[in-house]
């Protein structure tokens, strides 16, 4: 025996479980194979050949392998009792790219493989069908040509257009067997043309012609761009195997056909079939959107047979599969044919939907249920829909292909789409049809609108995929690429003009319509119900008004990781009061400006706790430097300027006893003077030059290094006084009134055990008034923010006087790179992780081996101090589901995150708990 490896397997022999070795596609034919569905026979070449080829330098075929391949003909003949180049009884095959990952029109497929002149009038004699077998040949040249030779396709449309406008013919199905040996004869001439040589009759030669074509497709353009789109890494997915199948064909006549289905709605997950079929026509014509297919359940009348089988193949592969599948079929003269099937991308609601359904079925179990939604996928069911009270006509309709609204530019092709996104602009890519190399296209784009296809087409599945809108096959509208318009009707629409599609409806408007907010369906609460009895991280949400804290309840938090009270003081209505405190020359004065502001955060604090009532919420005491709510100097030295000027200018018009002119300076001052508010022009100068003095006194060299969190606490400790006073106030308000209340209040950049000490005396010494004057026990916990290198380094310390944590991960990580985390994200980062130096942005991704590594010692430390210690987080990373993996498996309680990231985080919870086992960190 040779010590080669083997290289081709007979989807009898192949194991179905090997995506690794076979490719998705190679695993699942040998698969169906094995469970008994009425497949074509054929074989699999294997991903190791791909490598190998690959690793040559010279791209030879590894030693051996034609041979292999030669045998598994033979057997393949044996099987069909046809003869491959035999031209009284031809073998065709097709021959299709598969990768472990499924990669939608990433890679190329070869059909028809076999034909020459011979064999051609073998398949005439065979089938007595001159008109399919002229069309299959010039498909095959066609294909070969464009994949295995690179001739460009337009060469062949071309000429098959002129064809087609000398005989009238509207579609392809308008030409006869003529016409169609006509355009074999002129594309046998476009290859002879372009190439040099005569096409290829010897059918091995084909073969090996595609085979390379196909593994070199792995390296294509195309293949690499989307593989760095969607991480798919070479442990994922290495190298394609190559598919060679017995062809059937689905367009011998009027009881033959060929579809697409999926076991269930992709769109909206309902259990039945769903997909689309064409009637005497090739797979291609289907997925190309060449023709319009017709849905799925006429085929109910129109070949009930065939749809009984139907059925009954859809229940085969959900039951032994366990997940939705997108199948392909053909119906060769009345004998239905599986070509091929995958797990469906579906976009979120429909995965949401399917779990619960499944599980009720007994399809599959709980774990499972939750183990197939990627927690990112969720984030689709936030996307904003349009307003339901929006009456807008539509400008015309398509298919609703892909859910979700989107308002955008219109660009009439990727490039210009990618050019346009990356300048941040929203853009919604207009196409007759879209292909493969578009796909650049989609990931910059809002939302995506043809004109020709179908819910199948290339546009949808690939929209559905990534969870754009998408519209297909809006054949109201004339597309027209080259001039860069797109007319429905009288409507002329140019690139650059704002449309609406609506991808749930398939309505297309002209500008920009109102969106609404997503709610969330009883399927989605029933899912994230399950994923909280799983997790044992619980997710609280940062909310910092009471409205922010109803929408977080909405999203499901359980509580509020952090209150940042700063924002309540940027409030219109408050600032003047903050700026008051601010230029307060004495601690009598500034305690002054506080009495005003005691009541406005009592209220917001009593509101949010009443809103989400019995769940913690923690509140975080000041912590940007004050100056942040003082105008920017610029700014200041500018109004200083404008009402010293219209000083003047009212002095001087005093004296003619004039008004004030309309144009000019005049109006300038006009306009100063209308900014008083009440004030006159003197009180408002002097509180603008005492701001000014205020902001160049406060001005600090490092304001992230500066004077903020703690340390504002302590150097007035009026603020931190007023605010803890407002927290305790309102609590005891709410347990007076029978809410239950949990409040927590925390300090901000604390670095030492010192610091906490010196706060937790105001809070005792003001707790114990309050419940005097209130004469009820009023609950609370005290503890820290972690976000101070040396905080980590002394949590042992501060966990004495904490009786929680939270990692404040945006400064921490700050710290711990010595990256802004004002500049970083502007400057370099991009570039750092383009060249692989840092895989992620540390500000969206825990660092896990730096920032992680620091919150690992804390946390340890920390709970050996005081066992009960609480830990969360509440950065921005708290949402991001790799890093919510990595605080379950540190032992934090909880994560806190944005409002719209808290179903993320609850399905990640869920997750980093049933595949704990698996989480390797080093
Ligand atoms: C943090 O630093 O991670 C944090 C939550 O606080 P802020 O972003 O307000 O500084
Ligand atoms: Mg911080």
């Amino acid at each position: 025996m040779s010590d080669r490896p083997k290289y081709v397997y007979d989807f009898e022999e192949g194991d179905g479980g090997d995506k690794r070795l076979l490719g998705g596609k190679g695993a699942n034919l040998c698969e169906m194979t094995r469970i008994g569905l009425n497949v074509p026979p054929g074989f699999v070449i294997t991903t190791e050949a791909c490598l190998a080829y690959l690793a040559d330098p010279e791209r030879r075929l590894p030693p051996g392998l034609m041979d292999e391949v030669r045998e598994h003909i033979r057997r393949l003949e044996a099987k069909t009792g046809k003869g491959f180049g035999d031209p009284a009884n031809p073998l065709l095959v097709s021959v299709r790219s598969g990768s472990a990952i499924s990669m939608p029109g990433m890679m190329d497929t070869i059909l028809n493989l076999g034909l020459n002149a011979e064999t051609l009038q073998g398949l005439i004699r065979q089938t007595g069908n001159p008109r399919f077998a002229y069309d299959a040949w010039r498909r095959f040249i066609q294909l070969f040509g464009k994949v295995a030779l690179k001739v460009p396709d337009e060469l062949f449309d071309e000429r098959f257009e002129a064809i087609k406008a000398r005989v009238g013919a509207r579609s392809d199905l308008d030409l006869g067997a003529d016409e169609l040996a006509e355009a074999a004869e002129a594309f046998l001439e476009v290859v002879r043309a372009h190439t040099g040589r005569p096409f290829p009759a010897d059918v091995h030669a084909q073969l090996e012609a595609a085979v390379r074509a196909v593994f070199d497709s792995w390296m294509g353009k195309r293949a690499v761009d989307y593989r760095r789109e969607f991480h798919i890494t070479p442990d994922i997915a290495n190298g394609t195997a190559v598919n060679v199948v017995a062809m059937v064909f689905g367009n011998m006549g009027e009881d033959s056909c060929t579809g697409v289905a999926f076991t269930r709605d992709p769109a909206t997950g309902e259990n039945r079939l769903f997909g689309e079929y064409l009637v005497n026509a090739q797979g291609e014509d289907v997925v190309a959107g060449i023709r319009t297919p017709k849905p799925i359940q006429e085929m109910a009348q129109e070949m009930p047979d065939i749809y009984r089988q139907l059925l009954e193949l859809r229940e085969r592969l959900e039951r032994h599969y366990r997940e939705v599948q997108d199948f392909e079929f053909t119906v060769e003269r009345g004998v239905l044919y599986c070509l091929q099937t995958r797990n469906g991308k579906m976009n979120a609601p429909a995965m949401v939907r399917t779990s619960v359904e499944m599980e009720r079925e007994g399809l599959i179990d709980r774990r499972q249920a939750l183990l197939r939604i990627r927690p990112e996928h969720l984030e689709q069911l936030l996307f904003p829909r349009l307003d339901p009270g929006f009456r807008g006509r539509p400008l015309a309709t398509g298919l609703p292909a892909s859910p979700g609204a989107a308002s955008g530019r219109i660009v009439f092709d990727a490039d210009t789409a990618e050019a346009r996104g990356r300048l941040g602009e929203k853009v919604i890519l207009v196409r007759v049809e879209t292909k493969p190399e578009d796909i650049h296209g989609f990931f910059a784009a809002q939302g995506i609108l043809t004109s020709r296809g179908g819910k199948t087409s290339h546009a949808a599945v690939v929209a559905r995929g990534m969870g754009k809108p998408c519209v297909a096959g809006a054949e109201g509208i004339r597309v027209d690429e080259a001039a860069r318009v797109a007319v429905v009707g009288e409507t002329v629409l140019r690139e650059g003009d704002v449309i609406t599609i609506d991808g749930s409806t398939g309505h297309v408007y002209a500008g920009e319509a109102p969106m609404v907010e997503p709610e969330f369906t009883g399927d989605l609460a029933t899912l994230l119900g399950w994923a909280d009895e799983v997790a044992r991280l619980g997710v609280r949400a940062n909310a910092d008004t009471p409205a922010d804290a109803e929408r977080a309840l909405r999203f499901g938090a359980q509580g509020i990781g952090l209150c940042r009270t700063e924002r309540m003081f940027n409030d219109p209505a408050r600032l003047p009061v903050v700026v008051d405190m601010i230029l307060a020359e004495t601690p009598e004065a500034r305690a002054a400006a506080l009495e005003r502001l005691l009541p406005m955060q009592r209220e917001d604090f009593y509101r949010i706790f009443k809103v989400m009532a019995p769940r913690p919420v923690t509140v975080r005491l000041l912590d940007p430097p004050i100056h942040e709510f003082l105008p920017r100097e610029e700014e200041l030295v500018r109004e200083i300027e404008a009402l010293r000027h219209l000083r003047e200018t009212l002095a001087g018009l005093a004296v003619l006893g004039q008004a004030l002119p309309a144009e000019g300076a005049g109006a300038e001052a006009a306009r100063a003077l209308a900014s008083l508010q009440g004030q006159t022009v003197e009180q408002a100068l002097a509180r603008k030059e005492g701001m000014l003095a205020k902001v160049r006194e406060l001005r600090e060299v490092n304001p992230m290094l500066g004077h903020r969190g703690v340390r504002l606490g302590i150097t007035y400790p009026e603020i931190y006084r007023m605010q803890i006073r407002a927290v305790l106030e309102a609590a005891a308000r709410c347990v007076q009134e029978g809410i239950a209340v949990d409040p927590e209040i925390m300090v901000p950049q604390v670095c030492t055990a010192k610091e906490l000490e010196y706060v937790r005396a105001y809070v005792d010494e003001i707790h114990a008034e309050v419940e005097r004057e209130a004469g009820v026990k009023v609950p609370f916990r005290f503890g820290t923010m972690i976000e101070v290198v040396r905080a980590c380094m002394r949590a042992g310390r501060l966990a004495e006087v904490a009786e929680f944590f939270s990692f404040g991960t945006n400064d921490l990580s700050q710290a711990t790179f010595s990256f802004s985390r004002e500049d970083a994200e502007n400057k370099f980062l991009p570039l750092y992780n383009e060249k692989g130096i840092l895989q992620d942005n540390p500000f969206e991704v825990l660092d896990v081996h730096g920032v992680g590594r620091l919150m690992q010692i804390t946390v340890e430390w920390g709970r050996r101090s005081r066992p009960d210690l609480k830990v969360g987080i509440c950065g921005e990373q708290g949402g991001h589901p790799e890093s919510i993996r990595f605080c379950h498996h540190i032992g934090l309680d909880y994560v806190s995150c944005s409002a719209p990231r808290v179903p993320i985080a609850r399905l990640a919870a869920a997750h980093a708990r049933l595949r704990e086992d698996e989480y390797r960190f080093d």
